[in-house]
C-alpha cells in the first residue's frame, strides 16, 4: 500500500502560521462552540417561551383563574379526576373537566376514573367499562386508578382489593387494548410506613392523621405489598399504557425506581414529588441528573396541583406561577436552591433535549396526546 507522503514539518509551519496570522479564525470557532454550548440550555427566563405540560393538576371549581394563569404560562396541562373520599366527589370534578374542556380545548385535556362503589357485584367490571366508555365520549383522555384501591376498598370478607386483583382485570385488559394511558396512584410514600423521626417528609401531616400513618397500622397492607401488587399487575399487562403517578411511589429510591423502569418498558412515571428529586439532588448531584438523563423519555413533568374555589385570584396566580417557575429552575438551571429542613442543592441543569421531552413530548407520547392538546 502506497503512504501518502506528509511534510511534517511544513504542515506545523502552515499552522503556525495561519493560528497566528489570522487568529480571528481560532477566535469565531472559539465562539462558535461556546454559543452552540449555551444553545444545549434553557434558561430561567425561556420558562415564557417554551411550551410545556403539567400532567398531574386537580381542578376542583368552575373558576378560571388557573387555567388563565397556565396561559400566560406558556402551560397546558391535564386534569385528572379521581375517586377521593373528602372534598368534591368524582362526579363533581368529572363535571367540571367536561365544562372547562370544551372551553379551553387548547389549554386543556382530562383523565377520568371509575367508581368501586359496588364493587363485589357480578357485574362491576361490564358497568365499570360502560362508564368508561361514556366519559371518553365526554371527552377524556385517560384514566386514573386511585389509591383506594390498595389503601381502603375491601372485599365481602374484608380482605384489601389490590390493583392486581383478577376482580380489576377485564377493567385493565379493556384498557390494555384500547391503548388508553393509565394513571396510577399506588400506595402512599413509603414515609408512610415508618415512624415520624424517621420519615423524610411528612411529619407534620402524619403527626397530625394519625389515621393515615400506616406505620400505626400493621393490619394494614404494607408498603412493599402496594409495590409488589403494582409489579405483578404490570407483569401480567405489558402492553398497559401506564404511568406511575408520584415517582411509581419510588420516590425514596433512584435505584428501586430504576429497577422497575428497566423491568417493565411500558411504565413511565410522573415527576410530582418535588422535595424527595430536590433530596436526591442534595444527596448525589451527579446520580440524580445521570437518572434523568438515562430516563429522559419515561419522565413526565407534573406538579399535583390542586385548584379550588378562591375569594383571592392573585394569591392563586402567584403561587401557581412560583411553583412551576421554581420546578423549571430546579430543571434547566444549576443556581442554589434551598430545600427546607435539608440545606442547599444545585439544580439539575439538563440539556433542552431532556427538558422538551419531560415538559412536553413525553406528555404526548405517553397520555397521549396531540401538540399538547386539540389545536
Ligand atoms: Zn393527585
Amino acid at each position: 500500500m502506497i503512504k501518502p507522503k506528509i511534510n511534517v514539518n511544513a504542515f506545523l509551519l502552515c499552522f503556525i502560521i495561519l493560528r497566528f496570522c489570522f487568529p480571528f479564525i481560532a477566535l469565531s470557532q472559539d465562539r462558535h462552540l461556546a454559543e452552540n454550548k449555551a444553545q444545549q440550555y434553557y434558561t430561567l427566563n425561556d420558562f415564557y417561551s417554551v411550551k410545556k405540560f403539567d400532567t398531574h393538576i386537580h381542578l376542583n371549581t368552575y373558576q378560571d383563574i388557573f387555567i388563565k394563569q397556565a396561559q400566560r404560562d406558556n402551560f397546558c396541562f391535564l386534569d385528572i379526576v379521581d375517586d377521593r373520599p373528602f372534598g368534591l366527589p368524582m362526579e363533581g370534578q368529572q363535571k367540571i373537566a367536561i365544562y372547562d374542556v370544551k372551553r379551553f380545548p387548547k389549554t386543556m385535556v382530562f383523565a377520568t376514573t371509575f367508581s368501586v362503589k359496588n364493587w363485589g357485584d357480578k357485574d362491576w367490571a361490564e358497568q365499570t367499562i360502560a362508564s368508561l366508555k361514556q366519559s371518553f365520549s365526554d371527552g377524556a383522555r385517560a384514566v386514573k386508578i386511585w389509591k383506594n384501591i390498595g389503601m381502603s376498598l375491601r372485599d365481602k370478607n374484608g380482605r384489601f382489593v389490590m390493583v392486581d386483583d383478577p376482580g380489576l382485570k377485564p377493567v385493565l385488559d379493556y384498557l390494555e387494548k384500547g391503548h388508553i394511558a393509565v394513571i396510577a396512584h399506588n400506595g402512599e410514600p413509603k414515609d408512610c410506613w415508618q415512624p415520624l423521626d424517621k420519615m423524610a417528609f411528612g411529619k407534620d401531616y402524619y403527626g397530625e392523621h394519625p389515621e393515615y400513618h400506616m406505620y400505626l397500622h400493621p393490619d394494614y397492607p404494607t408498603y412493599n405489598d402496594q409495590i409488589d401488587a403494582r409489579d405483578n399487575m404490570l407483569t401480567k399487562h405489558p402492553d398497559l399504557n401506564f404511568v406511575g403517578a408520584h415517582l411509581g411511589t419510588l420516590e425514596w429510591s433512584l435505584d428501586e425506581l430504576a429497577k422497575r423502569l428497566d423491568k417493565f418498558p411500558n411504565m413511565s412515571v410522573d415527576l410530582s414529588r418535588m422535595p424527595y428529586l430536590q433530596l436526591h439532588a442534595l444527596r448525589n448531584w451527579q446520580k440524580t441528573r445521570d437518572f434523568f438523563i438515562k430516563y429522559q423519555d419515561r419522565l413526565l413533568y407534573g406538579t399535583d396541583m390542586a385548584i379550588n374555589d378562591t375569594k383571592i385570584p392573585e394569591e392563586l396566580e402567584k403561587e401557581t406561577h412560583a411553583t412551576w417557575l421554581s420546578d423549571w429552575k430546579f430543571y434547566v438551571t444549576d443556581d442554589k436552591i434551598n430545600l427546607p429542613g435539608y440545606g442547599n442543592l444545585r439544580g439539575v441543569k439538563l440539556p433542552k433535549s431532556v427538558i422538551d421531552k419531560i415538559y412536553l413530548k413525553n406528555a404526548e407520547r405517553w397520555l397521549p396526546i396531540k401538540q399538547g392538546v386539540e389545536n
